[in-house]
């Protein structure tokens, strides 16, 4: 069965929104992709999320301005509340929520090179955004009734990209590994 992948293929379209530094604009839109299982088109990388019993887990976060709509989408589909948020990579279209979410309870996670990356920004990252558990190679998580097997494939856009792969649904989140169509995007 081939798999479903979707990533940050939209970006572009949001370009003009980032350059104005404006996200009063940007709306929310939600696609479900698999059973429990969706995506969110703001400006920025595109977001997954898997909704289930034992809550949110979300795949990267946009921009800080656009949290409350992102929760809103969010609570769209789901009552629960984020526990988990996964950053594919640093980029500021990945983690710029993850400062709100951490102060709301969730916790981040990232590749070990991604935490060390936010930590040493120029623009200091606050305690809360950065994650508080992170991973060299591989982990996976046993949530939503889902093992959802994160990986890093070595050198690919940044030196700290994750990839997702929901093995029972056979869904793929490449954030921005798959870049317009091309796969291992280098930025
Ligand atoms: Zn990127």
């Amino acid at each position: 069965m081939k798999p479903i992948l979707y990533a940050a293929a939209i970006v572009m379209a949001s370009a003009p929104a980032l350059a104005q530094n404006d996200f009063s604009d940007v709306e929310i839109k939600t696609a479900n992709v698999a059973k429990g299982v969706y995506m969110l088109q703001g400006a920025g990388g595109n977001i997954g999320l898997s909704v289930g019993e034992d809550g949110a887990f979300l795949i990267d976060d946009q921009f800080a301005p656009l949290n409350e709509k992102i929760l809103a989408a969010i609570a769209a589909v789901t009552d629960k509340p984020v526990e988990f948020v996964l950053n594919t990579h640093y980029h500021g279209d990945h983690t710029g929520g993850n400062e709100p979410l951490g102060k709301s309870g969730a916790h981040i996670i990232a590749h070990d090179n991604v935490r060390a990356r936010l930590a040493k920004a120029e623009a200091e990252t606050p305690a809360a955004a950065l994650p508080v558990i992170t991973f060299s190679d591989t982990t996976t998580f046993h949530w939503n009734g889902q093992e959802i097997y994160i990986f890093h494939p070595e050198n690919a856009h940044t030196d700290g990209d994750a990839i997702v792969y929901f093995r029972k649904l056979n869904v793929v989140h490449m954030g921005d590994a798959m870049f317009s169509g091309r796969y291992l995007y280098r930025y």
